[in-house]
């Protein structure tokens, strides 16, 4: 834990309790009041020696000393950010955690959302079905760094090439591979989407992308931890939200190897237009559009020939 300092049970119980007040006070119906106080645990959890259990018996409130990483003060302070500003939790503790890891994250990158985590899952099982060891992985749009640190994670001898055209985000995602002790492994590249890995053409084993989707005329009507505290670059996919599936899907072929396969994530509605689009294409096979735990057709999957 950073700076961790000490307060009382009953300190931490009457903070919460205050806290508590401010949703109800702020929480437009009971829906809202109730994922606040959830997101209220999560970062109390997060942030102190407290678990699920104690908090919904509130035992905590008995014991002597308890380790806060911050201060009551400050964690007001990021709660009233929270309620208010409307910024996500995620911003506001400067992490999340996806995978089977911890991520820092901050206003400059999109916060890695957990049905993503299944665009590894689906890299994972088409690595299994591959003739080729895994050797050169991109991850285009790599924001976090998320995609490509859980592909070196998954292929212990494979070097992941990561894109991203925002120089913060590099940063971030830079520091993320530095921590997980990646940084070896993924190799960082500014600017746009194939551009800089002009020099592996034909030997990727596979791409990776989680790109802005999202048509642009909807991304201010998003809820407004999104729309008003994550980087549009990351989220505007352009007039049709198809701008830059399209670019990856007809530049892919020239840089993946025959075999090699594309993964791509994309938005409700889009799964007709993506297939078709690798289709046109010509250049890949087995073509399979994949849904998310929430049944969205979320993936799309395809090969080069
Ligand atoms: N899935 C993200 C959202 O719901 C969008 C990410 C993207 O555009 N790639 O906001």
């Amino acid at each position: 834990m950073e700076n961790p300092s000490w307060v009382s049970g009953e300190a931490l119980w009457e903070w919460r309790r205050v806290a508590c007040q401010q949703v109800s006070a702020c929480a437009v119906n009971p829906q809202e009041a109730g994922a606040y106080l959830r997101e209220l645990d999560w970062m109390l959890m997060a942030v102190a020696e407290v678990d699920r259990l104690a908090l919904r018996l509130e035992s905590y409130r008995n014991r002597p000393a308890i380790n806060v990483e911050r201060s009551l003060a400050d964690l007001s302070t990021l709660w009233q950010r929270r309620l208010q500003e409307k910024v996500p939790l995620q911003y506001l503790l400067g992490r999340t955690t996806w995978r089977d890891f911890t991520l820092a994250v901050a206003p400059g990158v999109l916060i890695p959302r957990p049905e993503t985590e299944l665009l590894v899952d689906l890299a994972i099982a088409a690595a299994a079905t591959m003739a080729v060891e895994p050797s050169h992985w991109a991850d285009l749009g790599t924001g976090s760094g998320a995609i490509a640190l859980a592909l070196a994670r998954s292929f212990p001898q494979a070097i992941v090439h990561a894109v991203d055209a925002s120089a913060s985000a590099l940063t971030i995602a830079k520091q993320n591979a530095e921590q997980l002790g990646l940084a070896d492994r993924v190799l960082f590249y500014r600017g746009s989407w194939l551009e800089p890995l002009e020099s592996l053409q034909g030997k990727l084993t596979g791409i990776a992308s989680n790109p802005p989707y999202i048509p642009s005329a909807l991304v201010p009507a998003l809820q407004p931890e999104v729309a008003r505290h994550e980087p549009h670059l990351a989220l505007d996919g352009g007039t049709d939200g198809l701008e830059f599936l399209r670019v990856i899907a007809e530049r892919a072929p020239q840089f993946l190897q025959s075999g090699g396969v594309l993964l791509l994530e994309m938005m409700a509605g889009q799964a007709e237009a993506v297939a078709d689009i690798l289709k046109q294409s010509g250049c890949y096979c087995n073509i399979q559009i994949h849904c998310d735990l929430a049944g969205i057709q979320r993936f799309a999957e395809a090969y080069r020939i």
